[in-house]
């Protein structure tokens, strides 16, 4: 061997050493096919970069300066990385790698359990208060609950994915009919509501239909009862002053013997407005029974009942009531008793009763008074 020679076998591997002894090989240029089997920089410069995207997290996104100072140094030679010590950090690198996109997918999984289980939660709650049981959001929550999560490759996150997705469009759809629904809800209810308003006013018309007398249109016997007690309350409240005047027209049957009984009524409804024309407002006058009426006259000076009651029989005594080709005269004879100058309304109205009956005593065509007057 000569000392060239020597020198290069020196530098050359423990394997290359073999292969130049096995080979008998002792000439730097017999040298030349076993060192053109060694690999160039350019293959080393790709295994670096090759080594480097291996080292470098694949899911986790923080890029670590260590890293690329490294890979910096190795660029410029590949051959450092054939040195121990660097060899030892790159597997450093690796182990790190693995522990941090193992971080990664530990907390993401973890997110998706947490809205997996909101989602579940939320989907309870749809149900319980809206007290439905559609089978589309029953079959959402079914897939959701048999998401497992135990399972954390890739391939079983993407399949997460799409089904979250789904469930997603489904829980849309399901949302849209619910809406719909309740908006259809919304116009029959409406409907509903008119339908009863419609039915309330009818009641109340019916209702004040009954409080009138069908012959007349004045107020009913039970009708006025129940004036009669506001009347009461207010009497003894406001203390306001009233008459109660009992009026029953005289010899009544004979009008219905001679003329008939319709005629009657006509009589009877032809009375009853012109008791009505002269009631003010506050004053009430009811039919007590056939042909006797009575009215409740709210007064402050004596006066004024007076020119009330002489208003009536001047209109019923001057005037003659018409039925077909008849003219007929009518009078009527009246009590009159005060509410002040009694313990109750039943007294009152006994009295004004009792009044009446004396004026038929007397000759009918007349109203007494309790003071003994007589118009
Ligand atoms: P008096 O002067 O004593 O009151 O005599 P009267 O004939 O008016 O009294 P009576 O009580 O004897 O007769 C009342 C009549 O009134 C008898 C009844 O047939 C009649 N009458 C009651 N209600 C009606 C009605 O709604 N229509 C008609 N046409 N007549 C009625
Ligand atoms: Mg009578
Ligand atoms: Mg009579």
């Amino acid at each position: 061997m000569n000392k060239e020679f020597e020198e290069i076998f020196s530098k050359l591997t423990i394997t290359e050493k073999n292969v130049v002894r096995d080979n008998n090989i002792a000439t730097p240029i017999a040298l030349l096919p076993l060192l053109l089997n060694r690999v160039s920089t350019e293959n080393v410069e790709e295994l670096a970069s090759l080594l480097k995207q291996s080292v470098l997290p694949s899911i986790c996104s923080e890029i670590d300066d260590e890293i690329e100072e490294l890979f910096e140094k190795i660029d410029k030679n590949a051959n450092l990385l054939f040195e121990k010590e660097i060899q030892e950090k790159i597997q450093e690198f690796i182990e790190k790698r693995f522990e941090r996109d193992k971080q990664v997918v530990i907390q993401r999984t973890s997110d998706i359990s947490k809205f997996v289980t909101l989602m579940g939660e939320f989907l309870n709650d749809a149900i319980t208060s809206n007290g439905f049981s559609s089978k589309n959001v029953l079959d959402i929550k079914e897939k959701i609950q048999s998401i497992d999560l135990s399972k954390d490759g890739i391939k079983e996150l993407s399949i997460l994915q799409t089904e979250l997705i789904d469930a997603a469009a489904l829980i849309e759809v399901e949302m849209n009919t619910v809406t719909n629904k309740l908006q259809s809800g919304k116009t029959k209810v409406q409907e509903l509501e008119e339908k009863v308003s419609t039915l309330e006013n009818e009641l109340t018309k019916s209702k004040n239909e009954s409080r009138k007398d069908h012959l007349t249109g004045l107020l009913t016997r039970r009708a006025y009862n129940d004036e009669i007690k506001k009347i009461e309350s207010s009497y003894k409240r406001h203390n306001t002053q009233y008459a109660v005047v009992f009026f029953d027209l005289d010899y009544f049957k004979k009008v219905n013997d001679t003329y008939g009984h319709e005629c009657g009524d006509v009589v009877l409804s032809t009375f009853a407005k012109i008791l009505e024309k002269n009631t003010r407002d506050h004053d009430i006058v009811g039919r007590y029974g056939g042909e006797e009426f009575v009215a409740i006259v709210h007064y402050n000076l004596n006066r004024e009942l007076l020119q009330y009651l002489k208003r009536i029989k001047t209109i019923v005594t001057t005037n003659k009531f018409l039925y077909k080709e008849h003219a007929i005269g009518v009078t009527f004879s009246a009590g009159v008793a005060t509410r002040a100058d009694h313990k109750s309304y039943d007294s009152t109205i006994q009295k004004a009763d009792m009044l009446l009956y004396e004026a038929k005593e007397n000759g009918r065509n007349q109203i007494k008074l309790e003071d003994g007057k007589i118009i």
